[in-house]
Formats: structure tokens, C-alpha cells, sequence
């Protein structure tokens, strides 16, 4: 038998050519997004005074199974993908393991990210509606970086509110995505009733990702010609990031291989749900059975130890109400959390999917997160970004049990980025001074008190 090789890069003429809709394949679709003000569905017209009008269409079709993606953004693909598939030879070999473990890494483009396989969806579609301009929000920063790059190519003015104390703490992405040519303002800001409103309430603020896409969306409807665009969570964004899930499926295919285990970290849902996409088909029509494991931080657990409600997309409750499991929109995670994956909620693809039971889902402490990411930093040469080494841990945990066990379990995750600009957070590691923190259940009861009271749905 020929050895598998350590790296498969797919040839252009093997890259999709289409995103899957993993909607179209669901016995049961998600619940309809509610308009905030009258808490009936929403409809895909009501999406357009902030949606582009194509990304408001994708978000609402649950039916078409396959969408073409179009041309202009298959050859910017070709600039940063196929990215490759990799069999973690010297991770199995430091675990002793029989387990086979392979990760996709999508942190081969600046950005660090799979995010910018949505932002060039987003800033094409935004072109092609002769759009002015966009804005945004980041946290950690990875988005508003993707974002700008795709901006930047289309030539569209980008405005990103980057939370504050993210701002501070990472000078370089201020950098980075003003060679993008983006305005990048630190939130809470001046620019916005918004922001203006919280700094004259709390000087001292530091910021939170709610505050910072209500000053987008704010920024957005008030300024002509502009609409607000989002980097997780969304439908449209699983969407355009199932381009992971097709890629490696057609790899694993070329090397004669199905994952047993499919493991992805798990914020908002984007990478997950790009990654899963089309095993979870398989899983959906019958085809196969592969193990879905979604990984979360203990630190802010929506799907392990939230409800499956609806709530708000953002803190400042401008944005529709979603059904998903969610902490409630005022949860914010403790200050010490360094790991990223700090959303309030989860895709609503993925929360009914879980609801349902086509998914696991765990949740994992920090230090043993970070204690994976040096030890695959070791053993694979990526630095992880703290966020992808959830998914790292998870993998680890799946194949120490195979080595219990003795199974040959086939086990595939997905490497979502890099850690270069987290290096507080691995000092902090190294330093021995990090710490976990794992909210009580009398934390959470005060986030699900905030859950909306919806007449005749949710009392
Ligand atoms: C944004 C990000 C995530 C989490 O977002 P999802 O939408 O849950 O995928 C994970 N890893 C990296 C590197 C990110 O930038």
C-alpha cells in the first residue's frame, strides 16, 4: 500500500465549483427569523435596508440544494485555495495513537482565517449591487482583516468598529487592515448615537462585540449607499463556507478515506457548519453515519449549557431574533477568556441540527486548550489560533481514546486559522498564569432572564 501523503492540495479543476446548502437536505428546517418589531417572520424584503439583496435572498432560501458560485470568486479562491488537506503524521505518532487524524488548515491567507471565504462573497455581491461602501464589526479581529482584503479588491470602502479593548491589545490588526485601506475605529466610538450614548453612560468602557454591531448597523442605515455585512452565524455565511466541507470530502475521497469523527470549534457556527456540511448530507440522506463534534469554550458553553430559544443576533437588539441555543444576548464571558469564540449564540442551522440529535457537542477549559495548541504547535509546525486548538484538544481527547481502545478511528477536524497576533495569550500560557473559569449555573440564569418574551411563542 502506498503511504498517504502528508499534504493533498486538490487541482483547480477538482475545486467546487458550487456552495451546498445543507438547508435543502434537513427534514425539519430551522424556525423563521422574526422581524424585531412585530416578532412575525421575517421576510427576505424586510432583510434589504441592511442586507445586500442576493446575501438577504441566500439567507432566506432553504430549498436550493446547490448554488453556483460565481466565477470572479472562484478565481479569487484560486489565490489563497485549495487549502490543504493534512494527515497529522507526527501528532499520531507523539499520541501513539492508532487513530488516523487529518485537519484542513484554512489559516494559509492573511487574514489567518476561513473568514475570508464569506467576506469575498460578501464584498462580490455587494459590487455587483453598486454598493458605496460596507461596514462591520470584529472582535479578535480575524473578520474586519478578511473583510478588508475583500473590500480592498473590489475597491469598496470598508468601516470596521473593532472592540476596544481587542483595539489595545492587538495594534497590528489597526495596521493590517489599513493597508486594506479599511477606516478602522475603536468601539465605543464618537462616530455613533450608539456609541456616544455608552460612553456618556460608562467612560471607561471597554467594549463588547454587541456594542460594536450596533454602532455598525447604525453607521450602515444612516449613510447612503452602505449596507452592514456579518462574519459568522448567518445562513448565508454556512453557505459560502461548506467550500471547507466540499474540498475535504473530495480529498478524503481521492485518498480512499471517510471520517468516522468530524470535529470543528464552534463560535458563531461558520467554520463548523462549512466543514460538516456535506458528511452531515451524508448523515442526513442516509449515505453514512460519521460522529459531529461541535467544540466550545467552558467559558461560554451556548450549546452545551444554553437554550434552545429565540433570541437577539447582538447586545444592542437591533438585529432580527434568531431560534438558536444562546446564553441570552447580555452574556458576555469572563475578562480572563483568551481563547476567541465568545458569541452569545450559535447558527441556527446548527442549533436544530443539535437540537435534533445529528450533533455533539462539548465544551473545554482553557489551559487544556491551550496545552493541545503547543503541544500540535510542537509536533505539526502551525501555530493554532486559540480558537482552531479547541477543536485541537477535541481531536486529541478522540484519538487518546482509540488508543485506549485500540481503534483505528479515522478522525478529521478543521484548523481554522493562526495565532499570531494571540501571543498575550500563549505568553500567558507559558508564564503559567492563565487561568479557567467556568460560569455557575446562577451566572447564566441572569442571561436567560433576558431572554425576549414573544407572545404565544416564548412566554
Ligand atoms: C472567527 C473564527 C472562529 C470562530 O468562528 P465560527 O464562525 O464559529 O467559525 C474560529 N477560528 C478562527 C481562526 C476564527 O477566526
Amino acid at each position: 500500500m502506498t503511504k498517504i501523503p502528508h499534504r493533498l492540495y486538490l487541482t483547480e479543476e477538482q475545486m467546487p465549483k458550487q456552495w451546498y446548502n445543507l438547508r435543502a437536505d434537513m427534514k425539519e428546517q430551522p424556525d423563521p427569523m422574526l422581524n424585531p418589531a412585530t416578532f412575525q417572520p421575517a421576510t427576505e424584503e424586510e432583510l434589504y435596508p441592511v442586507f445586500c439583496e442576493k446575501l438577504a435572498h441566500q439567507e432566506m432560501d432553504g430549498a436550493t440544494r446547490y448554488v453556483d458560485i460565481p466565477e470572479e470568486i472562484q478565481e479569487f479562491y484560486k489565490m489563497y485555495r485549495p487549502s490543504p488537506l493534512i494527515r497529522a503524521y507526527n501528532l499520531e505518532k507523539a499520541l501513539d495513537t492508532p487513530a488516523k487524524i487529518y485537519y484542513k488548515f484554512e489559516g494559509n491567507n492573511t487574514s489567518g482565517s476561513h473568514k475570508l471565504n464569506s467576506a469575498i462573497a460578501q464584498a462580490y455581491y455587494a459590487k455587483e449591487q453598486g454598493l458605496k461602501g460596507l461596514t462591520t464589526e470584529t472582535g479578535a479581529g480575524q473578520w474586519g482583516t478578511a473583510l478588508a482584503e475583500a473590500c480592498a479588491y473590489y475597491h469598496l470602502p470598508l468601516t470596521v468598529y473593532m472592540v476596544k479593548c481587542s483595539y489595545e491589545q492587538k495594534p497590528f490588526r489597526k495596521a493590517i487592515i489599513e493597508t486594506f485601506d479599511a477606516d478602522i475605529v475603536p468601539s465605543p466610538s464618537m462616530t455613533t448615537n450608539a456609541g456616544r450614548a455608552i460612553l456618556a453612560e460608562h467612560p471607561d468602557t471597554s467594549g463588547s462585540l454587541g456594542c460594536a454591531i450596533s454602532e455598525a448597523v447604525e453607521k450602515a442605515v444612516s449613510t447612503p449607499g452602505y449596507k452592514y455585512v456579518l462574519g459568522s452565524v448567518l445562513n448565508q455565511v454556512l453557505l459560502h463556507q461548506s467550500v471547507i466541507g466540499l474540498e475535504s470530502k473530495t480529498a478524503m475521497e481521492i485518498l480512499g478515506e471517510y471520517p468516522d469523527i468530524v470535529i470543528g470549534c464552534a463560535g458563531g457556527g461558520s467554520n463548523l457548519g462549512g466543514l460538516i456540511a456535506p458528511f452531515m448530507q451524508d448523515k442526513l440522506t442516509g449515505k453514512a453515519d460519521p460522529r459531529i463534534v461541535a467544540v466550545e469554550p467552558a467559558s461560554c458553553p451556548s450549546l452545551t449549557r444554553g437554550r434552545y430559544a429565540y433570541d437577539y443576533c447582538d447586545t444592542g437588539k437591533v438585529t432580527p431574533l434568531a431560534r438558536m441555543y444562546t446564553l441570552g444576548c447580555g452574556f458576555i464571558p469572563s475578562a480572563n477568556h483568551a481563547g476567541g469564540l465568545r458569541y452569545h449564540g450559535m447558527s441556527p442551522i446548527l442549533s436544530k441540527l443539535y437540537h435534533d440529535g445529528y450533533m455533539e457537542a462539548v465544551s473545554v477549559e482553557q489551559t487544556k486548550v491551550f496545552e493541545a495548541a503547543i503541544m500540535f504547535a510542537k509536533q505539526e509546525t502551525i501555530l493554532p489560533a486559540p480558537e482552531s486548538a479547541h477543536a485541537i484538544r477535541a481531536a486529541v481527547d478522540e484519538a487518546l481514546k482509540c488508543k485506549e481502545s485500540g481503534e483505528a478511528k479515522t478522525i478529521l477536524f478543521g484548523l481554522t486559522g493562526t495565532g499570531y497576533f494571540d501571543m498575550n495569550a500563549y505568553s500567558s500560557y507559558l508564564a503559567g498564569s492563565m487561568s479557567d473559569y467556568i460560569p455557575t449555573d446562577e451566572e447564566l440564569a441572569v442571561g436567560f432572564a433576558g431572554l425576549p418574551k414573544i407572545p404565544g411563542i416564548q412566554e
